[in-house]
């Protein structure tokens, strides 16, 4: 009896992107691409991420694990189970594409990899003393720069592309995009002419205050912001279009975000440590052949569960200490999904959340102190009459809040959330690490 070859994987992240502006989710962004691979596959209309920004996502995109377990959010540490070593052990050619420099090697994100083509590693040209003399000096006038300060999604696709040309099947293909991260959309000419310089400049003057004081953003302001991130989010899909061209249809792909993105509701913007569905609800799509295409899942998932899907989709045992399940019986239709609990936390120096979305109800606690356990404040909603999150229902609805409340404080408990919350500090970084990071927004 023949064993039947593995499928090719393909995982397609995207950084910041909101499911809610994607055409197959009722959006009014232009996403042909990614529509498509939700018509040949399952669109999850409930999928989660564990936290809200893109280094404590991504140890649970590839451990299937909660990010502040196995050394938690600082580093891919060494000793976390990891998908693609699976893979690679196996005998799958593992191959990745970063633009991000949270995911770099610094960061221990190549581990596994037979070849990482990390882009988010900065060209030598745009630390030059002329370019850096410039930004410098259009600086002074507001903020314009001269390199963008990641790499398109051009250049991811042409990178994936180049990688994978004539490589052995089976590969496993990991992709990262940044154009949805601020400041929205890069593909574009390298070098800006005057006119963009002064765009720029507003745009870098509009981000600082949405950071400092978002109450005061209009919404004028809002639309300008979100109509740039929806161009940054179009211009993915059309490189993504190249690439799901030159794909064989027999391939498995899934794609999902790290985390959303905040335009003003909950008076924030970006990525901040709030847990509310903007930042956590993201998209998810996995087509695999023997699942029929078209299929809408609306219950819960999360990221946890890409691991074993992957895994299963590899014919590969799932990580034995896993915390998530293989969407493939459910996509298959040999089993239903079951009521999972996707969990969310995130910590920074002030302070923790955690939340839980569960059976149809969002329930999120800001912690006074993460390790006595003790509670500032909390809400409840309603995921499905209200997934905007703007309805409060803890008071109206105790016993449900009480429920959720003791699940959440059993997953920091369990879980080690905040034992790994000290923030990363600017002293231990490289000046190009430092560089990079402040250009994307994380340092000033
Ligand atoms: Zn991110």
């Amino acid at each position: 009896m023949s064993k039947k070859k593995p499928p090719n994987i393909i995982l397609i992240t995207i950084d910041c992107l909101r499911a809610d502006i994607l055409g197959c989710y009722g959006g009014e962004a232009q996403t042909p691409s990614i529509d498509r691979l939700a018509e040949q596959g399952v669109r999850y209309t409930a999928a989660f991420a564990h936290s809200h920004m893109t280094k404590s996502t991504f140890p649970s995109i590839f451990s299937g694990r909660y990010p502040s377990q196995d050394g938690g959010t600082q580093q891919f540490d060494a000793e976390r189970f990891s998908v693609v070593e699976a893979l690679q052990v196996s005998g799958y050619q593992t191959i990745g594409v970063n633009s991000n420099p949270w995911l770099s090697r610094r960061f221990g994100f190549h581990r596994g990899y037979t070849r990482y083509v990390d882009l988010s590693e900065a060209s030598p040209a745009a630390h030059s003393l002329p370019v850096r003399l410039l930004n410098h000096g259009l600086g002074l006038f507001g903020g314009g720069v001269i390199y963008p300060p990641y790499p398109s999604a051009q250049a991811v696709t042409d990178a994936a592309l180049q990688a994978i040309d004539g490589v052995d099947a089976p590969f496993f293909l990991w992709l990262h995009y940044m154009d949805a991260h601020w400041p929205y959309d890069v593909d574009r000419p390298r070098l800006y002419g005057p006119r963009d310089a002064e765009n720029w400049a507003y745009n870098a003057r509009l981000a600082a205050r949405c950071r400092q004081t978002p109450e005061r953003v209009t919404a004028r302001e809002r639309d300008a912001l979100w109509a740039l991130y929806r161009r940054g989010v179009e211009t993915v899909d059309r490189q993504l279009g190249r690439l799901l061209t030159v794909l064989d249809e027999a391939d498995t792909v899934a794609l999902t975000a790290d985390h959303g993105e905040a335009f003003g509701e909950h008076t924030e913007y970006f990525h901040k440590i709030a847990l509310h569905a903007e930042n956590v609800h993201v998209p998810l799509l996995l087509r695999h052949s023997g699942a029929s295409g078209g299929q809408v899942e609306n219950g819960v998932v999360r990221h946890v569960d890409l691991a074993p899907t992957i895994l299963e989709t590899a014919v590969l045992p799932p990580p034995g200490n896993g915390e998530g399940i293989s969407l493939l019986p459910a996509a298959m239709n040999t089993e239903p999904l079951p009521k999972l609990e996707a969990f969310s936390e995130s910590c920074n120096q002030n302070g923790c959340y955690a939340a839980l979305r569960h059976d149809g109800w969002a329930a999120i606690l800001e912690m006074e102190d993460v390790a006595r356990m003790i509670v500032r404040q909390e809400s409840l909603y309603n995921y499905y009459d209200d997934p905007a999150e703007t309805r409060n229902l803890a008071l109206e609805r105790p016993s449900r809040m009480a429920a959720m409340r003791a699940r959440i404080l059993d997953y920091i408990a369990r879980r080690n959330v905040g034992t790994s919350a000290a923030p990363l500090l600017a002293a231990d970084m490289d000046d190009d690490l430092k560089r990079q990071l402040i250009k994307l927004g994380y340092l000033e």
